[in-house]
């Protein structure tokens, strides 16, 4: 092996490797969040990475950023089309239909985490296979179902020790009120239609409220003129979203509402909101989701609403506080070969017991062992010499403060773990 790797076999553009240094911080978000999912009754689900394309065309919608310019297609051997999934809310719906989960007893909680892929244009903190950990949930009409989740996602990251957030709050109406919404929209857009994107002049005819997702400036500047979506609410919409507000209020949760706050995504209906941070960019969200009301049914299911949220790994990495909970490992010291066999003895009893262990296999002198133990930052160390093993007693180091005491291996395990 070379030190350096061959260029056509490093890795591909858009990908990255998360090294051991940094993985304490996935670990620690991957588990936390499992931890406070189960806790609000969900439970976890996991679908393929690759389902037909016509799956996220349908799903996620013909006129978005998504399906347009960013999915991962191919054809495979046997001539269809594939996709890697690029959102997970079309895939976790195909599966309850598919499975007819529906018509279980139990609460339709689930929550994912793991892999998504878009060809989107790699930029900073931007990858082409990027993480999620998401919640959806089915069958809850009520606005009590999107407080509780805007709550859910505030104390993941609460507990993660993400301060500095803002949480904005939108309603983006229904089937019934959005029409007449799309056609004042479709007025205000053409009358600004010299001062926005080629893109967004094309949106103006397919989807016009897609030009809210547009990030160029003179579309930003230009969007802030259109007219508000919450004024054309129906009352069923108003309702709803007056009702969420008032219990994001009763948790105490500081929100501001943001009328263009729209998500490039079709599917949404009534509440849809976002998690800022000011660590990253402002046009950066840590997570994001809404109501789909009508994708169930779409799907060709049964009429089930439903509500989520997408988190992205990446993103909530990078505004986690780097101050790691400290590792604490024994570095186990032996000397000859008869005292190597006691220390593999030793090591398979602490591990067993929970305590994380290592020792050298090849021979070293003490002093060596001991500065090893040093740098690798063990919390303890336990020299297991000749007389050690006559008295079936051990020299316990406290690497920190450096006082070492004589004690049995149960003695040592109780004082490691208490
Ligand atoms: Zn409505
Ligand atoms: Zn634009």
């Amino acid at each position: 092996m070379t030190a350096r790797s061959p260029k056509d076999l490093s890795s591909i553009k858009g990908t990255q490797d998360i090294l051991p240094k940094i993985v304490w911080k996935w670990q620690k978000a991957e588990e936390t969040a499992k931890k406070i999912f189960e806790l609000y009754g969900y439970k976890e689900i996991r679908t393929p990475v690759f389902e037909a394309t016509e799956l996220f065309e349908k799903g996620t919608g013909e006129t978005s950023d998504i399906v347009i310019k960013e999915m991962y297609t191919f054809t495979d051997k046997a001539g269809r089309s594939l996709t890697l999934r690029p959102e997970y809310t079309p895939s976790v719906v195909r599966s309850i239909v598919e499975n007819r989960l529906y018509l279980r007893p139990e609460l339709m909680r689930y929550y994912f985490i793991g892999p998504m892929f878009r060809y989107d244009k790699p930029q900073k903190g931007r990858y082409r296979q990027f993480h999620q950990a998401d919640i959806e949930v089915f069958g809850e009409k009520d606005p009590e179902v999107d407080a509780e989740i805007v709550e859910m996602a505030r104390t993941l990251l609460s507990k993660l020790g993400i301060q500095d957030i803002d949480i904005l709050v939108n309603s983006v109406g229904c089937q019934k009120c959005r029409p007449s919404y799309h056609k004042k929209l479709k007025q205000a857009a053409k009358t600004h239609r010299e001062h926005l994107c080629e893109d967004c002049q094309r949106k103006i005819n397919t989807n016009p409220l897609r030009i809210f997702d547009c990030k160029k400036d003179e579309c930003r500047s230009a969007a802030a003129e259109f007219p508000k979506i919450t004024e054309f609410l129906c009352p069923e919409c108003k309702n709803h979203f007056d009702r969420f507000c008032e219990l994001l209020d009763f948790y105490r949760i500081p929100y501001q509402v943001e009328p263009k706050l729209v998500r490039g995504l079709d599917y949404y209906t009534k509440t849809t909101f976002e998690v800022i941070s000011s660590k990253l960019g402002a046009q950066d969200a840590i997570l994001g989701g809404g109501r789909y009301d009508d994708m169930m049914k779409d799907f060709g299911g049964p009429d089930i609403c439903g509500i989520g949220f997408a988190m992205g790994m990446e993103r909530l990495v990078s505004v986690m506080p780097d101050k790691k909970d400290s590792e604490k490992f024994l570095y186990i010291v032996h000397m000859g070969e008869k005292s190597k066999k006691v220390a593999l003895e030793l090591a398979k009893y602490f591990r067993d017991n929970g305590v994380e262990c290592v020792l050298e296999y090849k021979e070293r002198k003490l002093r060596k062992q001991m500065s090893r133990a040093d740098k690798l930052n063990a919390a303890w160390s336990l020299v297991v010499g000749e007389e050690e093993i006559k008295k079936k007693k051990y020299q316990l180091k406290d690497m920190k403060t450096g006082n070492q005491i004589e004690v049995t291996k149960q003695e040592a395990l109780k004082r490691m773990t208490s």
